[in-house]
């Protein structure tokens, strides 16, 4: 494919998708990886995860050939618009990238970028492990607890934009079809109101869920929780529970148990490597999230409770300077930190990049480069620990020098040469 603005680099070879079924990649030691810069602090924390991820590639015996793509406003600079075809038709040649955040405009015609980007893509799962690095300040007493990977659902639910405003004819005729075809008079208040679709479908669920029960097997994790609130909303966020428990006991053998089978059949003693499916209602899991940290592993929901979940798991272990995440479709990933584009703090080179470093290394994994991978996650942890810290941890610890984003990612990479 050519491309009309993008420079796509001299050297280096396209990441491929091997085998279509199972998802697995055809990986060069000198890939070519795009990157989307993004808005706001952007600019500043990218370049600071090419840094470090550069030589974590090197130290590893790999080489990366960076590829900048556009979104937001760098692209409204180059092309006129926000979301160029370009971007989008590069990530589906090249496969695997990542980006930093992106601001929404008003008037954009889009919802949000990052969502139209995750749907064009069909990125339908969102990836936030959210894990304990020494040295980062938490507000619970023992952050080390937290271990848990959230798979959040990214095409279906309430988020899919599906709504009618107050007053407009369109809810008009939304609220008629409700109360005179469907029969539910009296049930929605007399006077303006915003109307709302929850589609959440049996194929959405079940590929959600099949990509958190794949990891949890690929990665030695003991359970995978199904989070909804199917008591009250019984043919959403039931449905999904049900579809999900009908993935785990269809489609892996003994390979998964449930947790009614585990005590009906095996007094609650787990099968040696068999993963557990579980499930928990929301508002439940929000608090045992605190009191019961270490009983959970992976975390499987829809979308919106996803977005809160993993922000309140983000919590626990540093919040969002720190949280990574990734997009994940079918043999593609688009890596990218939970935070904002933090418009206040642009340009200022003093924002932490460590949520992005650490969505590249959930990139790493993803193509198999463990060992760069666990390189990442030792040197991050190394730099905080000494107390070698951007403004955001700096005001919650005592002494310790703060340092801009490029220094801290210089030093990160000073650790991963060390460590290597
Ligand atoms: P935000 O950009 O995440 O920033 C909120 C606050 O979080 C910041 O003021 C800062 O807190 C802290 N923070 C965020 N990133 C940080 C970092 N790297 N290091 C240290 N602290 C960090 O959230 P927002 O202000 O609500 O959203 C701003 C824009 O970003 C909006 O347009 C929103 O739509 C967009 N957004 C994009 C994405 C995405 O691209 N995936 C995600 C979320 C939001 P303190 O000031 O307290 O230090």
């Amino acid at each position: 494919m050519t491309y009309d603005r993008v420079d796509v680099p001299d050297s280096g070879e396209k990441i491929t998708i091997q085998n279509a079924e199972t998802d697995e990649l055809s990986v060069p030691n000198n890939p070519i990886i795009p990157i989307i810069y993004g808005d706001g602090i952007g600019p500043d924390v990218a370049p600071a995860a090419q840094t470090v991820l550069s030589t974590a590639a090197e130290e590893t015996g790999r080489e990366i050939n960076w590829m900048r793509l556009y979104a937001g406003e760098s692209a409204r600079d180059k092309y006129g618009e926000n979301l160029p075809a370009e971007t989008i038709d590069a990530i589906r040649e090249f496969n695997v990238a990542i980006k930093g955040p992106l601001t929404t405009p008003v008037g954009a015609g889009y919802r949000s970028l990052n969502v139209a980007l995750r749907t064009e893509l069909d990125l339908y799962t969102n990836v936030r492990p959210t894990y304990y690095l020494d040295g980062v300040p938490s507000p619970v007493k023992n952050p080390e607890q937290m271990d848990m990977v959230n798979f959040r659902e990214n095409t279906e639910d309430v988020y899919v934009g599906i709504e009618w405003e107050a007053g407009t004819e369109e809810v008009q005729q939304v609220r008629e079809f409700v109360e005179e075809e469907m029969g539910y008079d009296e049930m929605i208040h007399d006077g303006p109101v915003g109307i709302g679709l929850k589609p959440i479908s049996e194929f959405g669920t079940k590929r959600l869920v099949r990509k958190a029960i794949d990891y949890a097997l690929e990665n030695d994790r003991n359970s995978v929780t199904l989070i909804h609130k199917g008591n009250i909303m019984k043919y959403t966020e039931g449905a999904f529970r049900d579809w999900g428990y009908e993935v785990a006991e269809e489609e892996y053998g003994d390979e998964v148990i449930t947790e009614d089978t585990l005590w009906e059949e095996r007094d609650g003693e787990a099968p040696e490597d068999a993963v557990v499916v579980n499930d928990r209602i929301a508002d439940n899991m929000l608090q045992q999230l605190l009191t019961r940290t270490d009983e959970y592993d992976v975390l499987a929901m829809p979308n919106l409770n996803g977005d809160y979940l993993s922000d309140a798991c983000g919590a626990q272990i540093g919040g969002l300077g720190i949280a990574p995440g990734a997009n994940i479709g079918d043999g593609r990933i688009l890596a990218e930190p939970v935070h904002g584009s933090a418009p206040k703090y642009a340009g200022q080179d003093k924002v932490n990049p460590s949520a992005m470093i650490l969505s590249g290394r959930i990139m790493f994994e993803y193509l198999g480069w463990d060992d760069a991978a666990d390189l990442i996650r030792d040197a991050v942890e190394a730099t905080i620990s000494e107390k070698y810290v951007t403004y955001d941890i700096h005001r919650q610890i005592d002494g310790g020098e703060k340092v801009a984003t490029s220094e801290f990612a210089n030093r990160v990479a000073e650790h991963i040469e060390r460590l290597a």
